[in-house]
Order: C-alpha cells, then sequence, then structure tokens
C-alpha cells in the first residue's frame, strides 16, 4: 500500500515509520521545514525511544520517506492520514482543529483517484463529516471516503504499542474504505490483534472515552492517595488490593502529581465540551478535570509544607517532563509546580535526562547536566518523573550533596522503610511520612 502521512510529530512519525515497517511505501509530510530537513539528514526531532533504529532501517530500505510538499506525497497514495496536532482551543478547551482542516483542505487539491482520508488525529465526534465536506467541496470530482483510525500509543514505548497494539479501531462506511484499512494492518493478523470496525461517530468518541476512563482511573487512585494520609493506610497496597480484582485492572492506579501530558488533559477538556454542546454533561468527567487541576496546586504546597516553607530555599527537582521516556513537556505537572514554589521564594535546581531542551522553553530555573550536580548544596530533592536513573540513587551521595536528607518523593519510587533507614525524610504520596529512627 501506499501511504501518506500528513505531521510528522509524536504520532505521524512513529505511525509513518511502523506502517512502512509493515511493508508499506510510506511519505511522511511536515509544512515544519526543519523538521523534515532534520529527518532527511537522519537525524529524529524528538525522543522516544528505538525510533531512530525504525526510521533509519526504513528510508535504508526504501520504503520512507519525508517532504514539507504536500503535493507530492498525496497523488497515487491509498491512504492519507492526517495525524497533525489538536490542541485545546484557547478559551473554551474546545480541541482546535484548525490544521485539520487546513491539511484537509491542502489534501483535496491533490487527490487523484480512489483514495482513504484517515484522521488519526485526536478529533471530537463529527469531524471526519467535516472533513469529508471540505473535500467535496473543494472536489466534487475525486473518488474518496474518510474514516477514523484514533491512536492509543503512549509516549516513551511508541514502537510497541504500535507494533502490538492492544485493538486498532477503525470508523468508516462501505466495502472499499474497509478493505484499505484491512490491507495497512493486515500485518497485525500474526499477533492476532483485533480490528474493530465502528461508524466513524463511535471510533471517534471511543479515543476520547478511553483517555477519559484512563484519566479518571489516575484521579481515582490519586483522591484515595489523600484518604490514605489522613488514615494511615498506603495507597500502594491499596491500589494492589484494587487491581488484583480482574474487574478493576492494576494499569493506571498509581498515584502521584496528577495526570499531565499531551493528551489527558486536552482530550479531558475538549469531551466535557462535546458533551456540554450535546446537552449530556459527562459529570464524572467533569469531577476528573476539577480534581487533576487542582492537585497541581496541592503537591506544590505538600512541598512548601516538606520544606517548612521554601522562602529562601534551594530545591533539586529531578525529572520535568510528564513522563519518563520523552521529551515531552505539555501539560507536565512541573509546568505548574515549579513556578508556585519560585513565586514562594525558592530557587530551583532542576535536571531532567531528556527534557531540558523542550523544559527551557517553558521553565526559567538552573538547569543541570546531572542528578547530583543539581542536588548539590539544595536544602532537599523532590522527583517529579520517574525516570529509571532516578531509581537507584547513591543515598550516601545524595545525603552528602543535599544540606538536610529530605525528599519528596511525588512518584512513589522508594520504600518509605528503606529511606527512613537510609536517614532520609521521606515524603511521598498517599503514604505516611518517614523520618530516620
Ligand atoms: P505534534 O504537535 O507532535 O505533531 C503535529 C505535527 O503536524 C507538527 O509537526 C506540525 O508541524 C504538523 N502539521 C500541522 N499542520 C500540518 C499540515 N497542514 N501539513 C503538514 N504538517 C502539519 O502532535 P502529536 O503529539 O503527534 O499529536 C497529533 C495528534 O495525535 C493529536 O490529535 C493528538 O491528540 C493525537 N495523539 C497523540 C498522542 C501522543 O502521545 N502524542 C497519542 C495518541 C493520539
Amino acid at each position: 500500500m501506499r501511504v501518506a502521512m500528513i505531521g510528522t510529530g509524536y504520532v505521524g512519525l512513529v505511525s509513518g515509520a511502523c506502517l512502512s515497517e509493515f511493508g508499506h511505501d510510506v511519505i511522511c509530510v511536515d509544512k515544519d521545514q526543519a523538521k523534515i530537513t532534520a529527518l532527511e539528514a537522519g537525524q529524529i526531532p524528538i525522543f522516544e525511544p528505538g525510533l531512530d533504529e525504525v526510521v533509519a532501517a526504513n528510508v535504508k530500505a526504501g520504503r520512507l520517506s519525508f517532504t514539507s510538499d504536500l503535493k507530492k506525497a498525496v497523488p497515487g497514495a491509498d491512504a492519507v492520514f492526517i495525524a497533525v496536532g489538536t490542541p485545546s482551543r484557547r478559551g473554551d478547551g474546545h480541541a482546535d482543529l484548525t490544521y485539520v482542516f487546513e491539511a484537509a483542505g491542502e489534501i483535496a487539491q491533490s487527490l487523484d483517484g480512489y483514495t482513504v482520508v484517515v484522521t488519526k488525529s485526536t478529533v471530537p465526534v463529527g469531524t471526519g463529516g467535516k472533513v469529508r465536506d471540505i473535500i467535496a467541496k473543494a472536489r466534487p470530482d475525486v473518488d474518496f471516503d474518510v474514516a477514523s483510525n484514533p491512536e492509543f500509543l503512549r509516549e516513551g514505548s511508541a514502537i510497541e504499542d504500535f507494533r502490538r497494539p492492544d485493538r486498532v479501531v477503525v470508523g468508516c462506511e462501505g466495502e472499499r474504505a474497509k478493505k484499505v484499512m484491512r490491507e495497512i494492518y493486515r500485518p497485525l493478523y500474526l499477533h492476532e490483534t483485533p480490528i474493530l470496525f465502528t461508524s466513524r461517530e463511535s471510533s471517534e468518541l471511543i479515543k476520547y472515552a478511553a483517555n477519559a476512563f484512563l484519566a479518571t482511573k489516575i484521579t481515582f487512585i490519586n483522591e484515595m492517595a489523600d484518604l490514605c494520609e489522613k488514615l494511615g493506610a498506603d495507597v500502594q497496597d491499596v491500589a494492589r488490593g484494587i487491581g488484583l480484582d480482574g474487574r478493576i485492572g492494576n494499569k493506571f492506579l498509581h498515584a502521584g502529581p496528577g495526570f499531565g501530558g499531551s493528551c489527558f488533559p486536552k482530550d479531558t477538556l475538549a469531551l466535557l465540551k462535546t458533551s456540554q454542546d450535546a446537552g449530556a454533561l459527562t459529570h464524572i468527567v467533569d469531577a476528573v478535570v476539577k480534581v487533576n487541576d487542582a492537585r497541581k496546586i496541592a503537591m506544590a504546597e505538600k512541598i512548601e509544607r516538606a520544606f517548612g516553607g521554601v522562602k529562601g530555599k534551594t530545591i533539586a527537582v529531578l525529572g520535568l517532563t510528564f513522563k519518563p521516556n520523552t521529551d515531552d513537556m505539555r501539560d507536565a505537572p512541573s509546568l505548574v509546580i515549579v513556578p508556585h514554589l519560585q513565586k514562594a521564594g525558592a530557587t530551583i535546581r532542576g535536571y531532567d535526562p531528556e527534557g531540558t531542551k523542550e523544559a527551557r522553553k517553558h521553565l526559567d530555573l538552573t538547569y543541570c547536566s546531572e542528578a547530583y550536580e543539581a542536588l548539590s548544596g539544595a536544602d532537599g530533592v523532590v522527583i517529579l518523573t520517574e525516570w529509571n536513573e532516578f531509581r537507584a540513587l547513591d543515598f550516601a551521595r545524595v545525603k552528602g550533596l543535599l544540606k538536610s536528607p529530605l525528599m519528596v518523593d511525588l512518584r512513589n519510587i522508594y520504600r518509605p522503610d528503606q529511606m527512613a533507614e537510609e536517614g532520609f525524610i521521606y515524603v511521598s504520596v498517599g503514604r505516611a511520612t518517614r523520618k530516620p529512627a
């Protein structure tokens, strides 16, 4: 199959590279010329484990190429995927579909022969219909279908997620479009990946419902964590105890500083707006958004309490990205917590293994080139992101570098008993604070 991927960001680049690995001929398009120039020179503009190898192998095999000229990619393609950004619209939280509609207009100009135009971007219910109208109006002469194929990959494990998804969801009408989509995902039949065909509307909603449900799980366990702290229970035990119930499942039950990232915050907000507009308000999602927003501030206040006030204090912050194994800073909890601490008078020394370049665009702090450098002379340390390299810190060295052995761990990466034994005042989430004996 010949595939054009419009938008070569986190989703477009991973999807394009993996579809070429499936054996398809893929051209990835981006209007950001700098991105295309970098890719043509063999550089990967984002940090995503394993992506460089997949891109390099498939470019070498002649199945994957890049261009900033959409007109070179669309003619002759069996499927044209739209994988452009759908950020929150400023002010009202609706998904901003400007990039999707622009892409649809540009695609329309270059269509020839039967093509399936596929929205891979996360888009509100009804967007596929609007894309169809844009194309039909611009090009009444062309033969095409519009399908919805939401993406469920997670940054940090995107390649594996694309290669072995739990399911593929396709929303489309008509056998011709189904046939093309089936053919594109045929390589997954080997893993017996379920391919779920639905209406376009259901497919569009599945993506939002999935993200809202996962965000709800995280928010639920975060509230349980607060309750645990009041009642003397341990949220890790509670999460394990409920997660072993097959009806609940153990994933997304890790208490922390609130969800962030490029999807959950904007998608819960967009679903909320959709539900308001439809006159069927999703009260649970409404509560999730509010609780999660409040949580980031609550976590900053928790840090303030742990430090006995932060005015004039220096705080080492380990981890700035919204989760490990990505350089993505979009809606990261650090973007709320760090400025809050700075406003309260703290000096921040920060370190992130891969996120520094992105973080610099948003946070003004002292950036360090490794964890121990950030700790040097600080009054205490805060763990904001659970990068692997923070899981095995040399405790003696940490204590030697800090002015006082205070660790606030918002990701619960250590065992409280062990930290007390190691001589730390250890504050975590949903578990009792421990002090050295
Ligand atoms: P991104 O911002 O990383 O990438 C979008 C790219 O599209 C940019 O490089 C931009 O220059 C390009 N672009 C915009 N308009 C264009 C046009 N007309 N022609 C060519 N290129 C154009 O965004 P992303 O994180 O990859 O997300 C893309 C979509 O996928 C969003 O709807 C998002 O909600 C969804 N999604 C993201 C994830 C994730 O983990 N990032 C997961 C699942 C779904």
